[in-house]
């Protein structure tokens, strides 16, 4: 059978270019969207990311700032951090860039962003109102499989979902939202997680299966039933003699789910361009929400 790739960057062009008109109506308005992103400690990974985001903001003339923390940066710092942000005016979103080091409790920082600013949708009042199906921010790695889902033609209404991974960032929203009957929605949605026994036997009467577990080819080719879709939302660094010292794969084993799926996201290339696209997107909309 031929497996159709699903890329991101077709998907992530189209949006970005919708937002080029909603962002020259801010400049009219005298507003640029700006972007405060948090970055606590030296994960490399983490600067990569927060980098890139801040790259991808300046290129659409928004304006972005990193708040670098040292890694023993204590709770009482970073509130103080985040209560300056929540209350300049002419910042429209914060991000805190996860994970923090241990020492950090995230749930409790998460809380201290001012929901009108939490672009990331992760605090529970955001959370909360996704969950009424009335979201203020819908987190931006589900958002962007949505879209991918949408900009595809997959229809996904009573269509059965499995999702593996049952976490705030990824599983939970993606399970609330495809389980609702507003947008891209009206699936039947099983979460699986660490604690499912044979997991197969989920996976392989699914119509479509989600995995964002962070577990390098977890979902094989054996797994899934022929003509499935699988969105993969993994991203695990593997070390390797290339010069980079590394290489990126997914938590779908790409090779052997080719030929039997309809539709897959190849990693990197799929889920992962989407997630700068909607934060960008989740700040637009901040900012045109800062004059309604
Ligand atoms: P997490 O560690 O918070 O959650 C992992 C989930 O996987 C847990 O719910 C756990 O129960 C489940 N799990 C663990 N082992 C399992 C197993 N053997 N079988 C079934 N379920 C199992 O991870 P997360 O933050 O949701 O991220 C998951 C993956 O997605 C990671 O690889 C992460 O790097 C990636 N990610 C990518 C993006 C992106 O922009 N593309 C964004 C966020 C996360």
């Amino acid at each position: 059978m031929h497996s159709r790739e699903l890329l991101g960057k077709p998907v992530s062009n189209q949006i970005k270019d919708s937002l080029y008109d909603r962002i020259e109506n801010l400049f009219k308005k005298n507003i640029k969207p700006k972007l405060a992103a948090i970055l606590v400690g030296d994960d490399p990974a983490s600067r990569i990311y927060v980098s890139s985001k801040h790259k991808t903001f300046l290129k659409f003339n928004c304006l972005s700032e990193i708040h670098e923390m040292k890694e023993n940066s204590n709770e009482k710092d970073i509130y103080t951090l985040i209560n300056q942000l929540n209350n300049d005016n002419s910042i429209h979103g914060i991000l805190l860039q996860l994970p923090l080091p241990n020492h950090l409790n995230s749930k409790r920082i998460l809380d201290w962003i001012s929901p009108n600013k939490d672009v990331d949708g992760l605090h529970p009042m955001n959370l909360g109102n996704l969950l009424q199906g009335n979201p203020k921010f819908v987190p931006c790695t589900p958002y962007g499989c949505l879209e991918i889902l949408k900009y595809y033609n997959i229809d996904v209404q009573s269509k059965h979902v499995v999702i593996i991974g049952r976490s705030n960032l990824v599983g939970k929203p993606l399970m609330t939202m495809l389980s609702q009957k507003f947008g891209i929605g009206n699936s039947t949605v099983t979460i699986c997680h660490s604690y499912t026994k044979k997991l197969s036997e989920y996976t392989k009467i699914a119509d479509i299966v989600i995995v964002a577990v962070g577990i390098p080819c977890l979902l094989k080719g054996n797994m899934v039933k022929k003509g499935a879709i699988v969105i993969d939302v993994g991203i695990n660094r593997i070390n390797d003699d290339s010069k980079k010292g590394y290489h990126i794969v997914g938590d779908a084993d790409y090779e052997s789910l080719l030929g039997k799926v309809a539709g897959i996201t190849p990693v990197p290339g799929g889920v992962g361009p989407m997630t700068i696209t909607m934060l960008l997107h989740n700040t637009i909309l901040s900012a045109e929400k800062s004059i309604i």
